[in-house]
């Protein structure tokens, strides 16, 4: 399976990181050796000083897409749920100067954090969905999932024009705003429509 992430989708998390709005959806993966479950502890990688929080909505999807209409994108979708998008910043602010690919800031180990996902029907359970995150119990994000720049369905049918879509790929719809560094001991926990899905430590 691989992670596919959508970057600078709500537009508030586009303004703090002074970024303009893509006319295109900003896409990039994550291998599989970034998947984190089980709200499994995330231990702070050595090569960063900035780990930042992102969370985010996560689709799973249940079958092999390419050139997926957007009308069809529904059937391609079969569970919700929350993921952290843990970036390096400082890293990731280097290589962007330098022009270069983000996987060292974006795709290293355990980077994806995926909570237990749960069933759904259609994609129309997903397009109104409130989420939030607290860091030791303050809220640090929060967001609805009608707030997406390029909804489910526009992202499902861009993404597979390029990457054939698999059973079992996890999809990362974008952050809102309010990311941020978290540091050893912290505790972070996810909320989907009023659930905790996500609830692990930094170490
Ligand atoms: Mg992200």
């Amino acid at each position: 399976m691989k992670i596919i992430a959508v970057g600078r989708n709500y537009t508030e998390h586009i303004a703090e990181l002074d970024h303009a709005v893509p006319d295109e959806p900003v896409i990039f993966l994550k291998p599989d050796t970034a998947l984190l479950k089980n709200n499994g502890a995330f231990y702070l990688p050595g090569f960063s000083q900035e780990i930042h929080h992102e969370i985010e909505v996560v689709l799973r999807i249940c079958k092999e897409g390419k050139h997926v209409p957007e009308k069809f994108a529904g059937n391609y979708v079969d569970a919700v749920g929350l993921g952290i998008d843990f970036t390096a910043r400082d890293l990731q602010q280097r290589l962007k100067k330098q022009g270069l690919p983000w996987e060292r800031a974006k795709a290293f180990d355990h980077s994806a954090p995926v909570s237990p996902l749960r069933p759904i029907q259609s994609l129309d359970e997903v397009a109104s969905l409130d989420f939030h995150l607290t860091l030791n119990g303050r809220i640090v994000q929060q967001g609805n999932t009608r707030q997406m720049l390029f909804p489910p369905a526009r992202l499902i049918s861009y993404i597979s024009t390029f990457i054939t879509l698999r059973k079992g790929d996890l999809l990362f719809t974008g952050t809102p705003s309010g990311v941020g560094r978290v540091a050893i001991g912290d505790r972070l926990e996810g909320y989907l429509d009023g659930s905790k899905l996500l609830d692990f430590n930094i170490k």
